[in-house]
């Protein structure tokens, strides 16, 4: 079993992580709230290490990243467990437990399957990938001297030590900001604001590509006094070129309550675009919100329906009507 790296021992001789803002304590034979970090032989162990719970290409518009390698699909990997416990998870069927016999596969392997599939690189997403931090930087390090892309999906539930060494390896990041209100992530969530926003920050100083997701849950963060600061926040911290996925939520997990309507997710969109120049809605059919627009001529740079992403008006990088040039990559090929 992996020996996992951020922890250290207590006065007490007790084990403590320090992957996470959780700081779990943990005792002999037990695991941390993620589930896959866990004591064994007095030591902290990556439980999960190279455990997929699935594997497959994806449209890169699915993670949802769109200015990115628009158009491409990426191999998408997921391990078990989580960090956060999100009462509306949409993933919870693998991110709140955690199946130790599932298959364990090494980074080379990985990484050979990512090659083999003619792959732009490897997307580490589904659960938290960041609690799986050991096998992340394993499988990125192959991933990277091999010339493909590493990309992140994530709650950016971590501390700046690891985030500060994961993140050289790392191309691109949809970062998950759940809520503007430290108060949503307490009860929804069981986590804090601060260390989600501090990674935003430090990812975009470490030279990643990052996109910022929100889902849109009525009545729980739909306030659009709350939409607004997310989006002043993104511009004064991350730039306005940064792009915003307003996402529908459906129900899921514990939360019964009826999902997003598109009038909804149409005024959080209005409201945002005032302060950010690419702004999308995900999870639902709506006219606006879907396809690239020239934040100088308005001219559609890429259309989109469902996953099927379509380049249209841009040349090099840029606007082909008005030489604008697009904040992204939107090379062929890495
Ligand atoms: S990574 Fe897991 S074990 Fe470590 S502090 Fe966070 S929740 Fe606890």
């Amino acid at each position: 079993m992996k020996t996992a790296k951020f922890w250290h021992k207590t006065d007490d001789g007790k084990v403590q992580c320090d992957l996470c803002p959780h700081g779990c304590v943990i005792a002999a034979g037990r695991t941390g709230i993620c589930k896959v970090r866990g004591i064994e032989e007095n030591e902290l162990k990556a439980l999960g290490y190279g455990l997929i719970s699935s594997a497959h290409m994806d449209p890169i518009e699915k993670k949802p990243l769109y200015h990115f390698y628009p158009g491409k699909e990426i191999f998408s990997i997921g391990g078990w467990g989580c960090n956060l416990g999100c009462v509306f998870c949409q993933n919870w069927t693998i991110s709140q437990q955690f199946i130790s016999e599932s298959t364990r596969r090494a980074p080379e392997a990985i990484v050979e399957e990512t090659a083999k599939a003619g792959s732009i690189g490897i997307a580490y997403t589904y659960n938290e990938p960041l609690i799986g931090f050991e096998f992340v930087q394993d499988c990125a390090r192959l991933a990277k001297a091999e010339g493909l892309v590493n990309v992140l999906v994530t709650n950016g539930y971590t501390r700046p030590e690891p985030a500060a060494e994961l993140f050289p390896l790392i191309d691109a990041m949809n970062v998950d900001i759940k809520s503007m209100d430290d108060a949503f992530y307490r009860k929804q969530c069981k986590g804090s604001l601060d260390p989600v926003l501090a990674s935003c920050k430090q990812a975009i100083a470490a030279g990643v590509h990052v996109e910022i997701t929100n889902l849109v849950i009525p009545t729980l963060n739909d306030e659009l006094r709350l939409l607004e600061t997310l989006a002043t926040w993104i511009a004064d911290n991350l730039g306005k070129h940064t792009p915003l996925h307003l996402s529908a939520y459906y129900p899921q997990y514990k939360l019964k309550i009826p999902a997003t309507t598109t009038g909804t997710l149409e005024k959080a969109y209005e409201i945002c675009r005032k302060q950010l120049y690419y702004v999308y809605i995900g999870n639902a059919w709506t006219s606006a919100g879907q396809d690239t627009r020239c934040p100088d001529c308005n001219d559609t740079l890429i259309s989109r329906r469902g996953y099927t992403t379509k380049i249209c008006g841009m040349r090099n990088g840029s606007c082909a009507k008005c030489s604008r040039k697009i904040e992204g990559i939107f090379a062929e090929r890495p």
